[in-house]
């Protein structure tokens, strides 16, 4: 169990003793549509649902810490807890009601505290996610893993603080020098394209197939992923070795990384 200094201990029972332990591996921002000081959410989390994040964060920067960060909390779907033990923890941060409101300067001030103590702590490596199981930081509208589907959470101000202010600001405050991103889109996972994404990540895939002469679009390719796709995917994967349900046309890594995809995001 670990509690962060910066934060008022408010821990959140029975959740806190019964739920499951977790390797933490990644900081996950959110805001909660509601205007709410620390307490306050800490009365939500309590009476309210039985949903809990790890931390929340007042629009004076005051955090509260209702989970040990050691401890699985919600708030992140299928990142909270994985079958390999690691797992997300998850901020809540005050907001308008639409959460379209910018992160005050107080609240943009806490998060990089947290986030430095996070690397400090547990590791988390200063760099973006890449993938929704990949080791950093990162905002709960990234990937569909993290919610049920897709979420607008946080709005697009904060979206864009947390790349100009927040993650640059973890990155400095604790002291190191961020990554330089890799040259080729990271394997995004087979369930990914499963959901029929629409993404700059399935143009610029499309755009590779059709290099690589395994193009069986007959218009396109564009960022919705569709049959053609699949029926591109699986003449590269048959051109790699793959065949029967190996050629199916669901990217998996091996092919992925073969394909050499650039990076868009
Ligand atoms: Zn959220």
């Amino acid at each position: 169990m670990a509690w962060y200094s910066g934060a008022k201990k408010m821990e959140l029972q029975p959740e806190s003793d019964r739920q499951n332990a977790i390797r933490p591996t990644q900081l996950i921002f959110h805001s909660i549509a509601a205007p709410w000081s620390p307490e306050r959410v800490y009365e939500y989390w309590r009476d309210s649902t039985n949903l809990e994040s790890h931390f929340g964060v007042g629009f004076d920067g005051r955090i509260a810490q209702y989970i040990g960060t050691q401890t699985r909390a919600d708030s992140n779907m299928y990142a909270n807890e994985r079958g390999d033990g690691t797992g997300a923890v998850s901020v809540e941060t005050a907001s308008n009601l639409k959460h379209t409101d910018p992160w005050t300067d107080a609240q943009v001030s806490a998060l990089i505290k947290l986030g430095a103590w996070m690397h400090k702590r547990h590791g988390v490596p200063l760099r973006i996610c890449r993938s929704h199981g990949d080791p950093g930081f990162g905002i709960h509208r990234m990937f569909p893993q993290w919610s049920d589907g897709g979420t607008a959470c946080p709005g697009d101000k904060r979206s864009a603080q947390f790349r100009n202010e927040v993650f640059p600001g973890i990155v400095k405050a604790a002291g190191g020098k961020p990554p330089k991103p890799g040259k080729y889109e990271p394997f995004p996972g087979s369930a990914w394209f499963k959901r029929e994404p629409k993404s700059a990540i399935v143009t610029a895939m499309g755009k590779r197939l059709v290099a690589v002469g395994c193009s069986r679009y007959s218009e396109g390719p564009g960022p919705r992923w569709t049959d053609a796709d699949r029926q591109s995917y699986a003449a590269w994967q048959r051109k790699r070795g793959f065949s029967g349900a190996d050629a199916d046309g669901w990217p998996g890594k091996s092919t992925w990384d073969a394909l050499k995809v650039p990076r868009v995001s």
